[in-house]
């Protein structure tokens, strides 16, 4: 579904079947010469079809488009390679640049079976992980984007500004003459933002939680009318919903060390105590993709904690143990 929000502003809906997000709000803004995407969906059919059927009910010219991806995710990234041209640019982060010209080792396979065995996770592939099987086809050339710098599209201005957090670079566009912030997966609304850790829990070195909390602050300090989010509606109170973002996380840090008490627990056995929500209780029924997200957001709070000196953590037999300082 295509729907007009500013005079030179489209917003494209892509479907994410079977996935508990729904759908990826693409953004489409129009430039007199060149055009800017932002974010794209899956590298999945379904996701194709309704991009291509956008492209051509809005008559897009994929040569004269430059792409904007906010960050590594599938539901982001997923189509860059399918809409790259020789003729286009492809804008994203540092990190996400590498991951997109073909060395996935950076984010996933290198790490990941010893960041599901630390976690203490079992009986769960690389393939389960919708992040992995729908990514993008591998590209040539990526346009690095660094905090601060302005993208121009048109008359439009747009400041990229590094959020990271929810991933190891995630970019927002910021639109200071409109005051509005395209924020990709750094603030929705409704839903909160999945958070994780992207190193295995016994090595990890960033407090990306920690990261994601202050770069909320950081986007706080602007102007903000309107925030586009990559999922769900439109936020018409910005700070409002900072505020609850951050509250969301104080809570779930708070429940975390009532999970914990006096005993010492690995990050799949705290994530399988949280309140989540979701219509499926038993954390046995829990389909695989779930189970990752669900121990990958216990673990980013937990090593947050590790680094706030309130637990500390001990590799016992391969596997992450978490306790009380
Ligand atoms: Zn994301
Ligand atoms: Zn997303």
């Amino acid at each position: 579904m295509i729907e007009q929000l500013l005079p030179n502003m489209y917003k494209i809906e892509i479907p994410l079947p079977k996935n508990p997000l729904r759908v990826t709000n693409s953004y489409f803004i129009k430039g007199k010469e060149r055009n800017l995407l932002i974010d794209t969906g899956f590298n999945q059919e379904e996701c194709k079809v309704a991009m291509d059927q956008a492209i051509k009910e809005l008559d897009i010219s994929l040569e004269n488009t430059d792409i904007f991806i906010t960050h590594i995710h599938g539901d982001h990234s997923g189509l860059a390679g399918y809409l790259s041209r020789p003729e286009n640019k492809v804008y994203t982060g540092g990190y996400t640049a590498k991951s997109l010209m073909g060395d996935k080792g950076a984010t996933l396979e290198t790490f990941y079976y010893d960041l599901l065995r630390e976690s203490g996770l079992e009986g769960i592939t690389l393939l389960d992980h919708p992040g992995y099987t729908y990514a993008s086809d591998p590209l040539e050339k990526v346009n690095i984007v660094r905090d601060g710098e302005i993208l121009e599209v048109g008359e439009i201005k747009l400041q990229c500004i590094e959020t990271s957090g929810h991933a190891p670079d995630h970019f927002c566009l910021y639109d200071e003459e409109q005051e509005i912030l395209y924020s990709g997966d750094h603030i929705l609304g409704k839903i909160t933002p999945n958070n994780t850790i992207w190193d295995t829990p016994s090595t990890i070195t960033r407090d990306y939680l920690g990261e994601y909390l202050s770069t909320l602050d950081k986007i706080a300090a602007l102007k903000i009318k309107t925030i586009y989010p990559a999922h769900r509606f439109i936020i018409e109170n910005p700070y409002q919903r900072i505020e609850e973002l951050k509250d969301h996380h104080g809570k779930r840090l708070e429940n975390i060390l009532e999970i914990l008490g006096k005993e010492s627990m690995t990050g799949a056995q705290v994530a399988s105590k949280m309140k989540w929500d979701l219509t499926i209780k038993s954390w046995e029924d829990f389909p695989p993709a779930q189970k990752i997200f669900a121990t990958g957001e216990a673990l980013a709070h937990l090593t947050h904690l590790v680094f706030e000196n309130v637990l500390t953590k001990e590799l016992r037999d391969g596997i992450v143990y978490y306790s009380r300082a």
